[in-house]
């Protein structure tokens, strides 16, 4: 087996045993960085930084006693800040923007001894579902030629599909972990609202943003969680809650497992093919013993236009930081305060970003306020108790990710609400504040299927588990793209 193909656990071993060093294994994915480039699923890579971590990383193992991750390659989504490194985005507004500090998420994965190797791409301020709003151009899917990667999250599914790092940092804010985990075959996991810190992940609503964890499988994911999860005091929505170990419970049995399966999730909006393929995931369950029941979500309709409220409203709050003075793109020349504001803003942000912050600064102004937001408050409000009524009777809920399978590059791009609909299987979740993955299930036309699981709040344990059973009795999650063997 090639180096490139290992999961984390592999090589953990690999490591720790002295087959590799982390140095080796670093150039090793650095190379094929390079060679795979033309899939422009990184912004930035960070040789010389990784280079030196690796260094130290190798002097931590030979010392004996390293964690578990120690030396292990990975990279984070550009939204995540990077102490001296730029930290995008995705967006001209901060093309020359270098995080002055790290984001929690990046001191922690430092702490496990983990090298990151890069900057991802993403689509502008994690507002997108295709990649294609990136400033930097969009991310190509590995699996099949001219079409998307999903997004936002898009360079991260994109790498680790392509076997150019094993593991990468997403961030999830309407399905922005799952979406594009499910267009690149990888294993995604959303984590619940307030598992793991937002400090240093640049907001965009931030009371739906969660970071969390892409990689080959689930119990990758669990390693990956493990490190990244914890109450962070510089957040005052992070969870004080104790992080349970993730990789004990994997092998538990899914005998008499109760999955919900939400009858608004395979009506007239699915695709044939995908119900077949999420039927067929379901069965494979049914296979070791889990117990299929209906469940309903009479809300469920509402979340996309609940959701293209709430999120436009605090991402046009959370953006008003950009404005040429402190931070971020200037202007040339401006003549007052009001030209610098405005030019800066015009120039530096993209047309999707902008259409955002309209929609939302209108639906939170003074009389369509109550009329708009509000409303959308109490929809989410009821789409929650959909969910947590559901999850009374069942331990798991199941669906798919996507309506199909990876879209054509500029086939969505000319209508937004056609975009917007891609995320109608991922945003309710995100409402609702709920853990979600999206595991490899199949394939369509050469292009991979995402089967999501639900759980109830701080359930990853019991998600990850139930990924990992499924994980060993099929082999979808181990298949490489053509031409990135
Ligand atoms: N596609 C959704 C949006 O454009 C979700 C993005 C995300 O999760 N960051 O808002």
């Amino acid at each position: 087996m090639t180096m490139h193909t290992k999961t984390l656990k592999q090589l953990s071993q690999g490591l720790q045993t002295g087959e590799y060093s982390s140095q080796e294994l670093t150039l090793a994915y650095l190379n094929r960085i390079q060679q795979y480039s033309a899939l422009n699923s990184f912004i930035s890579v960070t040789e010389a930084q990784a280079i030196a971590a690796a260094k130290q990383a190798d002097a931590l193992l030979t010392a004996g006693n390293a964690p578990l991750l120690t030396g292990i390659p990975m990279a984070h989504k550009d939204i995540f800040c990077t102490q001296g490194v730029k930290t995008s985005c995705g967006s001209k507004m901060l093309d020359n923007f270098i995080a002055p500090y790290n984001a929690t998420v990046v001191d922690n994965l430092n702490a496990a001894g983990m090298v990151s190797l890069g900057k991802l791409n993403m689509d502008e301020f994690a507002m997108g579902s295709s990649n294609e709003t990136s400033f930097y151009g969009t991310a190509y899917n590995p699996w099949a030629d001219n079409t998307v990667p999903g997004g936002s999250s898009g360079g991260s599914a994109a790498a680790v599909a392509a076997r150019l790092i094993p593991a990468a940092t997403g961030t999830d804010t309407g399905g922005s972990i799952r979406q594009p985990a499910a267009f690149c075959g990888i294993t995604g996991l959303k984590p619940t609202y307030g598992r793991v810190s937002r400090y240093g992940m640049i907001a965009y609503a931030s009371s739906l943003d969660q970071g969390g964890p892409m990689t080959q499988t689930a119990e990758d994911a669990a390693l990956m969680l493990q490190a990244m999860a914890g109450f962070d005091p510089k957040d005052s929505t992070s969870a004080q809650q104790d992080v349970p170990n993730y990789s004990t419970n994997l092998n538990n049995s899914l005998q008499d497992l109760k999955i919900g399966l939400p009858k608004e999730f395979f009506d007239e909006g699915l695709n044939n093919d995908m119900a077949t393929a999420i039927e067929t995931a379901v069965n494979e369950y049914k296979q070791m013993g889990a117990e299929i029941i209906e469940v309903s979500m009479p809300h469920l309709k509402l979340a996309i236009p609940a959701y293209y409220v709430i999120a436009p409203a605090e991402c046009s709050a959370n953006l008003q930081r950009m404005d040429g003075v402190r931070f971020g793109h200037r202007c040339d020349n401006p003549e007052d305060l009001n030209d610098l504001y405005i030019r800066s803003r015009g120039e530096g942000f993209g047309t999707e970003v902008k259409r955002r912050i309209l929609v939302g600064t209108y639906a939170l102004s003074a009389g369509y306020y109550d009329a708009h937001y509000i409303k959308a408050q109490k929809i989410r409000r009821l789409i929650t108790e959909d969910f947590t009524k559901a999850l009374e009777s069942v331990d798991v809920i199941m669906g798919p990710v996507t309506p199909t399978p990876a879209f054509g590059i500029g086939e969505k791009t000319a209508d937004p609400i056609e975009m917007y609909l891609a995320d109608i299987y991922t945003i309710a979740i995100n409402l609702a504040g709920l853990p979600a993955m999206s595991i490899p299930a199949g394939f369509i036309d050469n292009k991979p299927v995402g089967l999501q699981i639900i759980g109830n709040y701080f359930a990853e344990a019991k998600l990850l588990n139930v990924a990992h059973q499924y994980q060993q009795v099929t082999n979808w999650h181990q298949q490489t793209p053509k031409g990135f063997e």
